[in-house]
């Protein structure tokens, strides 16, 4: 059984919006252009394949909403003058909601460093993550809102340190690879690259400010480190 807040109880048109209401009582509005553009189906294209066939500019900016019909998934909607229905999942319609409370709800607030940090580190244990969805959802949490998580319970195996990366996503390919385990050059002082995306090395020196190739990629990611601090 869905919660409340993913409980659709009535869909109707009102002044020209369509109007959802909930089970925790809240209300939702949609525009029929902005609903229009979410539809994914295999015909307006799907995430499955980023293809997209449907484009804001080709509709009308006053276009209207045909038939709407709950569902036993959420909410069907048949465009006038388009032989196209739209199917919506109720928790996708709550979960785009863009009344001002909920977008409050979605908004991420960074916690800034200070130093107090040191003594309230973000930590999250591994295999707890890789036991439950929501100790993973923990960690991932935890680097939304301070740009990083200790990890503890991490292997100490080379072998095994893709363990979290796998957990989260996708580990990347470069043209350097996908993993390497690397000390210090003492001799050059400095230190190899550690792989971007998804990565993993070790050192035995501590850690100063240090920009490597992985910043100068533009590609939105996550660095694993894996310190050996032992
Ligand atoms: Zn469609």
């Amino acid at each position: 059984m869905l919660p409340a807040h993913h409980t659709l109880l009535s869909a109707i048109i009102q002044n020209g919006l369509l109007v959802l209401k909930w089970a925790d009582n809240h209300e939702s509005r949609f525009h029929a252009i902005w609903l229009r553009h979410q539809c994914w189906c295999s015909e307006c294209g799907t995430p499955e394949t980023g293809v997209r066939s449907i484009r804001l500019a080709q509709f009308d900016e006053n276009m209207s909403f045909g038939e709407i019909a709950l569902t036993e998934e959420g909410l069907s909607v048949t465009w006038p003058d388009e032989n196209h229905t739209s199917v919506y999942s109720a928790r996708w319609l709550r979960n785009h909601c863009y009344s001002e409370p909920e977008r409050q709800k979605r908004c991420v607030n960074p916690v800034l460093w200070d130093g107090a940090l040191s003594a309230n580190l973000p930590i999250g244990s591994l295999t707890e993550a890789e036991a439950d969805p929501s100790a993973r959802l923990h960690i991932l949490e935890a680097v939304r809102d301070h740009g990083f998580c200790k990890i503890i319970d991490a292997p100490t195996d080379p072998a095994e340190a893709s363990r979290m990366i796998n957990l989260v996503g996708t580990q990347r390919q470069t043209h350097f690879g996908t993993y390497t385990l690397k000390k210090k050059e003492k001799r050059h002082q400095r230190w190899r690259y550690n792989r971007p995306t998804g990565s993993a090395c070790r050192r035995t020196v501590p850690l100063r400010r240090y920009r490597n190739h992985s910043v100068s990629s533009a590609a939105p990611k996550l660095e694993w480190w894996c310190l050996n601090t032992g």
